[in-house]
């Protein structure tokens, strides 16, 4: 009896261990990252990223910004390879607009005739590997900044079939990625292991604390979705934040199944101009105040500096 209840307890907590779900999602294919403009050092970075996300069977989606296929104003067919790569690797793209325009500055029209340029550049690729542009995602999280303004666009997005790709983990993984690439600049290679050590011990504190948001709004753990950016310090360090994320019991899913969770119905009338988390925006639309998000992990200071900025 003892014994069957014991196997009963550890089945049911394996059970509940794995009901954990998130999404990872890579924004600004082929590759993000002022020192990495070369497609000597692009190509290293696609090449890492897909292979740790295949070896850890992550279905992760990439939204690209067809304007990075140029160099010197022309198109350049060794930075769509790159994003044939991450095809080939039987990850989805989507939509980030052409240029990654804020559309904070700009009308819908000038915004929506950005997106469309930059659909017509991967529409084809991801055709030639059976899939369809299926997701937007704003750059800069930028839905609007007037109730007019979030519509209309939302209006366009579905009358052109998309969906829109939320965040609910926002996080300064660019500035950490300034950071490393300094680092990388100078050929310190104690620094970057300490700005890769302290970028996953950030990176689960995010994690942690996006998922106490949810339990505070929502009293369960929503189906989370994970921004990254196609860019050097994830390509080296994304099978130690999939490690971390694995410990905390999460598995990796599609980010058609994470928006099956009905939080992601929740209304969003947060019309100001920061690009911030989904889970921000409910919280802020449900009218809480700072006290709700006091625990926010903040960017270390030396990460700040060695990045160049002031703030975050
Ligand atoms: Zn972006």
């Amino acid at each position: 009896m003892y014994k069957l209840i014991t196997t009963l307890l550890i089945t049911l907590s394996l059970a509940f261990a794995q009901t954990k779900e998130i999404c990872l999602t890579f924004d600004d294919l082929p590759v993000v990252g002022l020192r990495q403009t070369d497609i000597s050092l692009q190509r290293p970075i696609i090449d890492k990223l897909t292979g740790t996300l295949n070896r850890y069977a992550i279905p992760a989606i990439g939204f690209v910004n067809a304007c990075r296929f140029y160099s010197n104003g022309q198109i350049d067919s060794q930075k769509i390879d790159l994003v044939n790569r991450w095809l080939d690797a039987g990850l989805e793209i989507g939509n980030h607009a052409y240029s990654h325009i804020d559309y904070n500055k700009v009308s819908c029209r000038e915004f929506t005739a950005d997106l469309l340029k930059g659909e017509s550049l991967i529409k084809e690729l991801a055709a030639e590997h059976g899939k369809s542009i299926r997701y937007f995602r704003h750059p800069f999280l930028h839905r609007g900044n007037t109730k007019e303004k979030v519509d209309s666009l939302a209006t366009f997005l579905a009358e052109h079939g998309y969906r829109e790709a939320p965040v609910t983990i926002d996080n300064t993984d660019y500035l950490f990625n300034a950071a490393y690439d300094s680092a990388i600049a100078k050929k310190d290679s104690v620094l970057m292991k300490t700005i890769g050590a302290e970028y996953v011990a950030y990176q689960e504190k995010k994690l942690a604390y996006f998922e106490n948001q949810s339990l505070k709004l929502f009293d369960y753990n929503m189906r989370q979705i994970f921004l990254l950016h196609a860019n050097a310090i994830n390509a080296d360090y994304v099978d130690e934040l999939a490690e971390m994320i694995l410990r905390h019991n999460y598995r990796f899913v599609t980010i058609d199944r994470v928006l099956e969770d009905k939080a992601y119905l929740t209304p969003d009338t947060f019309y100001k101009t920061f690009g911030i988390s989904w889970l921000d925006r409910w919280a802020l639309t449900a009218g809480k105040k700072g006290e709700f998000f006091r625990d926010e992990p903040r960017t270390p200071e030396f990460i700040l500096n060695l990045a160049g900025v002031d703030s975050e």
